[in-house]
């Protein structure tokens, strides 16, 4: 069952949304090298608790973090630990989730460790991230739902990369995973009409090499079965009159992408005013 919410549970998510952009950012300045994924872990709690919010993956399931950490051949669902010490040039994808008032938000963004990495690896992060904007401007009143997955695959698939199929994006609201799945491949004009007040969780996951997975003995770990590099990024979107509504943008990117330019931060009158 889709869940469509109205402008004040919209002003909920948004709300969750900004306590996970604050906490990218927070992650983001402290993942060097030298530092271990339990350290961000704890960075990151704090960060959310601060802001009096829960973090949405703790628990969930059995989850043990706030984060979830996946270092370089891992594709998701990495556990932190302070065993695993980033190193230069490392390629870190950094998941997270937070719940105000009941609603999540869910975003997860990749970041590379130092400043060694190769023109190739930069070019995946980069490529990966475009998917996902290319994936969620298609997120419009109108539109089908596999408009998203078809210009998320199209993008990965143009570049050369492997387009992980097994894992994908979700309805999100007061659950973190609701109705529909949002895949991240498929022909564009099916499944769902997008209608205002839907909301997205919309993550691509583009790789080195091939798209296949499987998971680690600790029954939480994706990887790549051939071992090639990974990103991931993902952004929580509501869908609305005025365009989709990024609720987890950070503070270098645009929250209503389909905005007129000087119109940013429309905030809910767009969403009312439909
Ligand atoms: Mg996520
Ligand atoms: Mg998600």
């Amino acid at each position: 069952m889709i869940v469509r919410k109205s402008p004040a549970e919209l002003e909920s998510m948004a709300r969750a949304g900004a306590v996970v952009a604050a906490l990218h950012e927070v992650v983001r300045a402290a993942a060097q090298p030298g530092v271990s994924t339990a350290e961000l872990d704890a960075l990151a709690e704090r960060e959310v608790r601060n802001r009096r919010a829960v973090p949405s993956f703790k628990g969930y399931r059995g989850f043990p973090a706030t984060l979830c950490t996946s270092v370089n051949d891992q594709v998701v669902h990495g556990i932190p630990s302070p065993d695993v010490i980033l190193r230069e040039g490392d390629l870190l994808k950094v998941d997270a989730g937070a719940v105000v008032d009941g609603y999540h938000g869910d975003s997860a963004a990749t970041w590379i460790i130092g400043d060694s990495a190769s023109d190739a690896v930069r070019d995946l992060v980069e490529a990966t991230r475009a998917g996902l904007w290319a994936g969620l401007t298609r997120a419009r009143v109108g539109g089908r739902l596999t408009d998203v997955s078809s210009a998320i695959e199209q993008a990965g698939l143009a570049g050369g990369y492997g387009v992980v199929r097994e894992y994908g994006g979700h309805g999100i609201g007061r659950a973190l995973h609701e109705d529909p799945r949002v895949p991240n491949y498929g022909r564009s004009g099916r499944g769902p009409r997008l209608v205002a007040g839907l909301t997205l969780a919309i993550e691509p996951l583009y790789s080195l090499g091939e798209d296949a997975t499987e998971v680690l003995a600790d029954d939480w770990t994706v990887v790549t079965v051939d071992g090639s590099l990974s990103a991931h990024w993902e952004h929580t979107v509501a869908v609305t009159p005025a365009g989709p509504w990024v609720l987890t943008a950070r503070s270098d990117e645009p929250a209503w992408p389909l905005a007129e330019p000087g119109a940013d931060a429309r905030g809910l009158d767009a969403v009312e005013a439909g």
